[in-house]
Order: C-alpha cells, then sequence, then structure tokens
C-alpha cells in the first residue's frame, strides 16, 4: 500500500489540516481558524479531531506515514515544547507533542513553521532537487529555514535557522525577541506598515497619508505596495528599506552557508518588484561569495515568473536568490512531508 500523510499549519489565525500522498498530490484539506482566544486544549482537539477525520477517510488506501505540524514559534526539540510562540499565547513550556500523541496514539513530527515551509518549497517548490537551500518567509514576522543535504538544519536544541533575528541595524527598532534591529522589524507585513506610518508622522507619508484615511482600504503592506507600483516615491522608499534590510541580512547568511539557492516567500514576497533590485544590490554590495557566485542576470530582478515555477531551476553551480512558488501552501506540504521523509530513511 503506498503512503500518505497528514501534515498541519498552525497558524495563529488560521488552522489548516491537509492529507498529501508519498507523491506530494493533496488529497484533501481542512481549514479552520484558529480559535486562540478557546485556549490551548480547544486548538489542539480540534487538531486532532481533523487529523483523525482525515486518516479514517484515506487508511483504506493508503498507509499512514506520520503526522507532522507546523507551530510558530521556537520548539525546543528535546522536550517537545515550544519556548516563543507569541501568535499562540499560554503554549509556552508546554508538552505540545506528548499531549498530541497521547490524543493521537501515534508519532508526531513537530516543526518550526517556517523550517516546514522551506521543507515544502523544498520538496514540490522553488526549490526541488536543491540539497542545499536557505528559506526566507516574510509575514506577520519573518522566518527562517535552512536545509543542508535535504535535511533540516536543528542545532543543537532545534532552535537553529532564525534569521528573521539577525541584527541589521545595530540600534534599531526594538523587537519582540528582546533585541533591536532585527530583520524582521524592517522586512515583515508589520514593519512595512510601521515604516509607513513613521514616514507620515515625518510629513514624508505621499499618497500614503490619503490611503491612511482611506476607510473603504486597509492600511496594509499590500495596499503600500500597491502605491509604489503606481509610483508613489515615499511608498517605494517605504520598500527600499524592506530590500535594504533583507540585503544586509542575505549577505550575512551567503557569506556564512554558501547555500545553492535562498528562496523568499510569505506575503510581502508579492512586493518583489518594489524590494527585490535594492536587495539584489545590498547583497552583491555586502557579500563576496554572491559576487563570486552570481552573474548578474535579467531573472535576479524579477525573480520567479508565473513561467519559472514550471521550469526546473537552473542546475550550474550559482548562487539562486528567487521567489517562493507554494504561497501560503509552502507550510502545508512540509509539513506532511516530514514525516515521509523520516520513513525513507529509516
Ligand atoms: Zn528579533
Amino acid at each position: 500500500m503506498s503512503l500518505f500523510a497528514i501534515g498541519v499549519d498552525l497558524g495563529g489565525t488560521n488552522l489548516r489540516i491537509s492529507a498529501v500522498d508519498s507523491e506530494g498530490t493533496l488529497l484533501e484539506k481542512i481549514t479552520t481558524g484558529t480559535q486562540v482566544s478557546k485556549g490551548r486544549d480547544f486548538v489542539i482537539g480540534e487538531m486532532t479531531d481533523a487529523i483523525k477525520t482525515l486518516n479514517s477517510k484515506f487508511s483504506s488506501q493508503y498507509e499512514l506515514a506520520g503526522v507532522g505540524i507546523g507551530v510558530p514559534g521556537i520548539i525546543d526539540k528535546r522536550t517537545g515544547m515550544l519556548r516563543e510562540s507569541p501568535n499562540l499565547p499560554g503554549w509556552d513550556n508546554y508538552p505540545v507533542l506528548d499531549e498530541i500523541e497521547d490524543r493521537l496514539h501515534s508519532p508526531v513530527i513537530l516543526e518550526n513553521d517556517a523550517n516546514a515551509a522551506a521543507v515544502g518549497e523544498n520538496w514540490l517548490g522553488a526549490g526541488r532537487g536543491i540539497q542545499d537551500m536557505g528559506m526566507i518567509t516574510l509575514g506577520t514576522g519573518v522566518g527562517g529555514g535552512l536545509i543542508l543535504d535535504g535535511s533540516v538544519v536543528h542545532g543543537m536544541s532545534g532552535m537553529a535557522g532564525e534569521l528573521g533575528h539577525i541584527t541589521v541595524e545595530p540600534e534599531g527598532h526594538p523587537c519582540n525577541c528582546g533585541n533591536v534591529g532585527c530583520v524582521e522589524q524592517y522586512a515583515s507585513a508589520t514593519a512595512v506598515v510601521r515604516m509607513a506610518k513613521e514616514a507620515i508622522d515625518l510629513g514624508a507619508g505621499g499618497e500614503m497619508e490619503r490611503l491612511a484615511h482611506n476607510r473603504d482600504v486597509e492600511f496594509s503592506a499590500k495596499s503600500i505596495f500597491n502605491l509604489a507600483l503606481q509610483g508613489d516615491p515615499a511608498a517605494k522608499l517605504v520598500f527600499e528599506k524592506v530590500g535594504r534590510a533583507l540585503g544586509i541580512m542575505m549577505a550575512d547568511i551567503i557569506n556564512a552557508f554558501n547555500l545553492h539557492m535562498y528562496v523568499i516567500g510569505g506575503g510581502v514576497s508579492n512586493a518583489w518588484e518594489a524590494f527585490a533590485p535594492r536587495m539584489f544590490h545590498e547583497v552583491r554590495r555586502r557579500s563576496m561569495v554572491y559576487a563570486a557566485t552570481a552573474p548578474p542576470t535579467d531573472r535576479e530582478l524579477h525573480g520567479a515568473s508565473a513561467k519559472l515555477s514550471h521550469d526546473p531551476p537552473p542546475r550550474m553551480l550559482q548562487t539562486i536568490i528567487t521567489r517562493a512558488v507554494l504561497g501560503s501552501d509552502a507550510g502545508l506540504y512540509g509539513a506532511a512531508r516530514l514525516p515521509l521523509m523520516r520513513n525513507e530513511t529509516a
């Protein structure tokens, strides 16, 4: 019987559970809002119920390889506990893994959500066939994941790959992590909105000022990006800052790891046209490893067009920085991939 796996993407706003076969075909997906306010036990109950539903539906045709769960936060791999998870209040220092395994009576793999997204893009997305890659997710926060030799880099206790908290401004904006000037404070959706408001407060908001007072349109990274596309200099400047911060961070990780590919996903990556030119400029200026391994290309500036998502990535030994292609499903596929990978290596 062929294998299938269940992948869970536990977000601060959405809980999504999928059944995926060993080839990466989605068999079924269940989406619910994560009712975080109803508490941890409620959310875990909802999750385990959905997992059981999918398992009983497909277990006559397939054998279950296992369950993988992507969670937003730092996971201590040794204890199966969440150490930091601002979007899941009350889940810190709670034995999440044991609790879920007890309810399901089957082994579960818990993974940081950005690591899961890295696995997903590596399996079915921009990084197909790439052995060594980094993933940066630009969402409410900035997440990161590193894959070396096809496996997620966990470090000593599962906390490696926190690329969002690399310092890009030594005396910069305070971050929730306790540091100041993390790239998350300049390249997340939250940061885009904050930087736009800062410009407005300084009287340099341009069209963004009108946008902020328009009750019909949400003042969001997306609507600010739309202004940048229309050529508003103030909005363009916000994304210049995003690109600069990302470029500084990317230069550091490229120098440190010399990976083949770096995939940038998450909602803010949709603003690629607005931040990528500055990002590439900074990376090239600041990373000797990048300068030595990446001749400037047109694709560099335009990233994964719709066409690229169907092309295999270039195979020559070049550093490639590109857009993710799986969108918000990357983490869901990646979570499902984890038990399948374990099965392959077992
Ligand atoms: Zn931080």
